[in-house]
């Protein structure tokens, strides 16, 4: 037989009850449908009994959504007003909710967790770009298995970008020399209250075996260049790389192209033969 899972009251009740205006300088934008919520719980496949880590429950609709998908969340949340609604929601749901009052950008979550989490967010978009970034940058294999996170839908984009389009820059290599990137749902912006100026998107990394040979210290300053001057030919804006253009010739890519035509592989392919 399975427990019927907890009655909570409706989150706009919690909200009321503890004061949770959202605070604009914290980028609080909360979600309340509990459909939407399901549905992004849902983009990291089963997680019956799997640890969630989840970086800004706020008052804890997502929250909700991963324990009610059977997940043992860890949540990091800032805004100090949320942590009596968030104990409310751990009563609720007995030894599967520890939250932590703090800054995710200063704390070491990697330290919190025993075995690889899943990272399930809802952040402010330059919290959650920061975050993603040194996620992506630690050393490899990763500490988590995927995460699902929210970015405004520029950023999303910017994330999973194909070469050749508008969108393809740094944010697309670095995220997609290690993972796999794609959009798994578009928000409507007014989805949210209060609804933010712009639209969003949840997209879904998954962590793949990094390229060999590479350092990502050589990818970075190579992709700086690169996008730095993206109108410019590669051989006009890698000037500054030493030994760029011979490792053009090594790979084969011709200098007269320009950044946004470089797929990851042979950005990757460039910065291993500078690391040889
Ligand atoms: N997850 C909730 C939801 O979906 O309704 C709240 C989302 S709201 C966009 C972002 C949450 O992240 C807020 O609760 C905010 O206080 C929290 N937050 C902002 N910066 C943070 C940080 N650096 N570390 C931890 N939490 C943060």
């Amino acid at each position: 037989m399975t427990d019927l899972p907890p009655v909570l009251p409706p989150l706009r009740d919690v909200i009321a009850r503890h004061g949770l205006q959202a605070s604009k300088a914290l980028g609080q934008n909360f979600l309340f449908d509990g459909q939407l919520l399901a549905r992004i719980a849902a983009v990291p496949g089963d997680l019956a009994d799997a640890e969630v880590l989840e970086v800004g429950p706020g008052p804890g609709g997502l929250t909700r959504a991963l324990l009610a998908a059977g997940a043992r969340v860890t949540a990091i949340e800032r805004d100090r007003r949320c942590i009596p609604a968030l104990a409310e929601l751990g009563d609720a749901y007995p030894d599967r909710l520890r939250v932590i009052e703090g800054d995710a950008l200063a704390i070491d979550a990697p330290t919190l967790l025993q075995g690889a989490p899943h990272i399930v967010s809802n952040l402010p978009y330059n919290v959650g770009t920061a975050l993603t970034v040194g996620w992506l940058s630690a050393e490899w294999r990763p500490w988590w298995r995927s995460c699902t996170l929210m970015f405004q839908r520029e950023v999303a984009d910017r994330i999973v970008a194909a070469p050749g389009t508008g969108a393809y820059g740094r944010l697309a290599v670095l995220a997609q020399w290690r993972s796999t990137a794609r959009i798994a749902m578009p928000v409507h912006r007014s989805a949210f209250t209060p609804p933010p100026k712009v639209m969003s998107a949840v997209v879904h990394l998954v962590p793949t075996e990094a390229p060999a040979g590479v350092r990502l210290a050589t990818l970075e300053r190579l992709t700086a260049a690169a996008f730095g001057q993206r109108r410019k030919m590669l051989r006009q804006s890698l000037k500054g790389v030493t030994g760029a253009d011979a490792a053009m010739d090594a790979v084969g890519i011709d200098p007269t192209r320009r950044a946004e035509t470089v797929s990851v592989d042979e950005f990757v392919a460039l910065a291993r033969v500078l690391d040889g």
